[in-house]
């Protein structure tokens, strides 16, 4: 399999899959994409899905990256996935599938977990330096990918003071390959920072450094095996086929991995682009212009996003054709009154804690009916304060983030000094 940028149209330019992963973002400033999309035995995911997640992922990993021996997917597909996905049912045929039942309490684990074992694979070896700025969720979930993967230092760039205690705790009691830099200065002068370090070719001659970012085809891709799970235990529960899946978006990664699916042959009918009020995917649905700007600040934050990167990915699937994606997919938006309202509707109806931005899917649920699921993309511990003003309650932590608040939390303060970053990583 090779691969392209969304913007090589002559496919004049191919790339091995360890030259894509390891560049991130192609040269010309495209995305990655496969050659051509592999087609699975879909009785054959039913019957493996029966078995377990990982049993189904295995397979499924095995047809997208044929280059890579079997045994070699299999062995770094189940290390990744040893946690559970839950389909779960309300009343009325509503259904929701529970994707932050990982390490860091979001569906981002199911790209990040695979894509740290794969670069550690594909890096033959070689000392590599993951670096990462965060403004607070991509950090712990890089953290947690890359954490004890052989060859890999993983350096994470937070700003002081601007993440949460809950958020700066999964970053900084791991420890082993983690090593988070605390910096005095704010997210833009992390991200500057980054941006410098990746610019800085006498560095770069002497470390090898790469980003973990949400672009990245080794995250992209894997999240598109969840679909297919859901889709089997969905039938099993409903005897139905055909669901239409609601996705909470903000990049637009999670609904083109689900476009993906759809491609290598799943029967899902079609996507409802769940937004808040970073509405620019669900206004191109309406209108046919595609008008990208800043993000506005909302309660669902991890999806304020005004650009979304993975759009040029879901054009290309849909052959540029506007008329093609209406047919797919439905546009929703909503405000932050309402997400608060849906997490309190949840909540009283069903007894049931919703995070912010999985109540955007149960809204544009509601709105289009339920002929499928929503994906449930947080943990509501999470986001406790948002929870407390829509329910007045506090939500019970999980396990795993109790335990990280009740650990030592072990950083460097660093100056917002690109040069003494350099020194530092050249160690
Ligand atoms: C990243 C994220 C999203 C948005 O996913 P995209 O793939 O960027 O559209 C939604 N919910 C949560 C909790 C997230 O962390």
């Amino acid at each position: 399999m090779k691969y392209y940028s969304t913007k090589d149209r002559e496919r004049l330019h191919p790339f091995s899959l360890k030259d894509a992963a390891f560049a991130g973002l192609a040269p010309d400033g495209g995305l990655f994409i496969p050659e051509y999309i592999p087609q699975v035995d879909m009785a054959k995911v039913e019957a493996l899905a029966e078995k377990s997640y990982a049993d189904m992922a295995v397979y499924l990993a095995q047809t997208v990256f044929d280059d890579i021996p079997a045994e070699d997917m299999d062995r770094l597909v189940r290390d990744a996935y040893n946690f559970p996905i839950v389909l779960n049912s309300f009343a009325e045929g509503l259904y929701n599938l529970e994707l932050f039942h990982g390490p860091t309490y979001a569906f981002k684990d199911f790209g990040a977990r695979f894509m740290g074992r794969m670069l550690g694979y594909l890096g033959d070896g070689q000392p590599i330096i993951i670096l990462a700025a965060t403004s607070g969720d991509t950090g712990s979930a890089v953290a947690h990918g890359f954490y004890g993967v052989d060859n890999v230092k993983v350096v994470i760039l937070y700003p002081d003071g601007k993440v949460s205690p809950l958020q700066e705790a999964q970053m900084t009691t791991l420890g082993g390959n983690v090593s988070p830099l605390k910096v005095a200065g704010n997210f833009d002068d992390c991200q500057r920072l980054v941006k410098t370090m990746f610019n800085d070719r006498e560095l770069r001659e002497q470390v090898r450094i790469t980003s973990a970012n949400s672009i990245n085809l080794l995250r992209w891709l894997p999240q598109s095996f969840y679909y297919f799970y859901a889709y089997c235990q969905w039938k099993k529960q409903t005897g139905a086929s055909e669901p239409v899946v609601v996705v909470p978006s903000g990049n637009y990664g999670n609904l083109a991995a689900g476009m993906f699916a759809k491609r290598m042959g799943l029967p899902i009918k079609g996507f409802v682009a769940a937004s808040n009020a970073n509405d620019v995917v669900p206004e191109y649905l309406l209108t046919g212009e595609y008008r990208p700007r800043a993000s506005v600040r909302t309660v669902a934050n991890a999806m304020d996003v005004g650009a979304p990167s993975n759009f040029e990915r879901m054009l290309w699937m849909c052959g540029d054709s506007y008329s093609n994606m209406t047919s797919e997919i439905k546009g929703f938006s909503c405000s932050d009154g309402q997400i608060l309202d849906a997490i309190r509707e949840i909540y009283e109806k069903y007894g049931y804690v919703s995070d912010p931005h999985s109540a955007v899917g149960y809204l544009a649920t509601r709105h289009y009916g339920s002929n499928g699921f929503w994906l449930s993309t947080a943990h509501a511990a999470k986001f406790t304060e948002i929870i407390q003003r829509a329910v007045g309650i506090t939500p019970d932590l999980p396990s795993g983030l109790a335990l990280a608040m009740g650990k030592e939390r072990c950083f460097t303060k660093v100056s917002a000094d690109a040069s003494r970053l350099a020194d530092y990583l050249k160690g």
